[in-house]
């Protein structure tokens, strides 16, 4: 069954559109954690969608709330006023942390990363931008010409002018030996360096944690360093949670509060976990930068009824549970199991993360060389072992990547941590 629609999905879809294992999978439907194959096989999903299946997979508040909504009108377009859109505007816009925050949904990150550039180099009069190397913001012809993972960003020729700054990765490159005070020190010369020139560019937009880029996380307080020398020169912070956003990180409700020391961000872009799986992004910025723009404008789909019904229920069911000090808790008992039963595997260099945002870094054993050959070895082992997990994207695929949704419970995320613990030894 699954080979007739890979023949077709082959036959109508682009070569480059990314399938996982050699024998690709088709979910058929989830509860809780778990996801079930077309063969009725049963996974524990550590990827949780793709971030995207942020409290369970058929959480029954979000169906209700979507089957009850559609029942009264899926769209209606923001032509007209949207109860549900104001009302998880006003969640998000008081949760952002920024100050007379105005929110505008999208349907997707990529477009909140484009809403952002656009808000950015209106208000800054400016087309230039700061990146962080190995970073990712999307696939539309603006995100992947600021993306500086290097999978993508040779394939487009930008409207924007970017400079790319270290910083993003603390693994490699050439502040990969310093401790955290010297690496920061770094890369704020770095920064400075790169300002030093001309007429400030718009914004530094940056991820919090890296996604697509191996889960990747800077010391604390790198953006906070950063944000000083941005204000200094009058340059705006864009902060990309579309991967780090809702609790995921744990300690923190968003990535950036772990370099919140100098204020929130100028403008912040979600999108993934808070829809469960329906498609919302967005953009919050406070007002006067949000109103620099004086087009009068929609987005079709985005603010739908539909997916802001989605975005509600989620949202609530995640606070009423406390999911992400579940986040931090799992998370953490998670992250201190594969240390442990890393710690003897010579492809591992290292588990990092913060709460279910894990990335297990694997390398040729005996070298700090990239072994995206073993990551794709465990991927398929894991399957086997009944366990669903990611890994990086673009040019960094040998991260191996663990986002389970946050309602992981201590029984699942142990059983899912033998079962890479299997997975991991079986391709040594
Ligand atoms: N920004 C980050 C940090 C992402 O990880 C992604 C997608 O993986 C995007 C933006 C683009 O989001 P989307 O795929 O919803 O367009």
């Amino acid at each position: 069954m699954t080979d007739e629609l890979l023949g077709r999905h082959k036959a109508v879809l682009p070569d480059w559109l990314a399938l996982y294992y050699a024998d690709p999978l088709e979910i058929t439907h989830g509860e809780g954690r778990h996801v079930w194959d077309a063969a009725g096989e049963k996974y524990l999903d550590f990827f949780g969608g793709i971030l995207t299946t942020m409290t369970a997979h058929a959480l029954p508040e979000v169906t209700k709330a979507v089957s009850e909504q559609a029942g009264r009108i899926v769209h209606s377009s923001t032509l007209y006023l949207n109860r549900p859109m104001v009302e998880l505007a006003e969640r998000v816009a008081q949760m952002s942390g920024i100050p007379d925050a105005r929110v505008f949904f999208t349907t997707s990150g990529t477009e909140a990363n484009d809403t952002a550039l656009m808000l950015a180099t209106t208000y800054r009069r400016s087309n230039q931008i700061l990146a962080m190397r190995n970073s990712y913001h999307g696939r539309s012809f603006s995100a992947v010409g600021i993306t500086g993972n290097k999978g993508w960003s040779p394939t487009s020729l930008s409207p924007l002018q970017t400079l790319y700054v270290h910083g993003g990765v603390r693994t490699r490159g050439p502040y990969a030996d310093l401790d955290d005070a010297d690496f920061i020190t770094a890369c704020v010369a770095d920064l400075e360096d790169l300002l030093g020139h001309g007429r400030p560019p718009a914004a530094l937009i940056a991820e919090p944690i890296q996604g697509v880029g191996g889960f990747t996380s800077p010391p604390d307080g790198l953006y906070a360093a950063f944000r000083e020398v941005l204000q200094r020169h009058g340059v705006l912070w864009i902060a990309d949670e579309v991967q780090t956003g809702w609790g995921r990180t744990g300690d923190n409700f968003w990535g950036w509060q772990a370099h919140g020391q100098n204020g929130p961000p100028d403008i912040l872009t979600f999108a993934k976990g808070i829809g469960n799986g329906m498609s919302i992004g967005g953009v919050v910025a406070r007002s006067e930068v949000m109103n620099c723009l004086d087009s009068n404008s929609i987005s079709t789909f985005g603010g739908t009824q539909i997916t802001m019904a989605a975005g509600l229920a989620n949202l609530n069911y995640l606070v009423e549970h406390d999911l992400q000090g579940n986040a931090r808790r799992v998370g953490g008992l998670l992250i201190e199991r594969l240390r442990a039963i890393t710690a003897q595997i010579p492809a591992v260099k290292e588990v990092r993360g913060r709460g279910l945002m894990i990335g297990i870094e694997l390398v040729k054993p005996g070298t700090d060389e990239a072994n995206p050959e073993a990551a794709s070895a465990v991927l398929e082992a894991a399957r086997r072992e009944g366990l669903l997990i990611g890994k990086g994207g673009g040019h960094n695929t040998s991260a191996l990547r663990i986002a389970p949704p946050l309602s992981l419970t201590v029984a699942e995320a142990e059983e899912g941590a033998d079962a890479l613990e299997r997975a991991l030894r079986s391709i040594q």
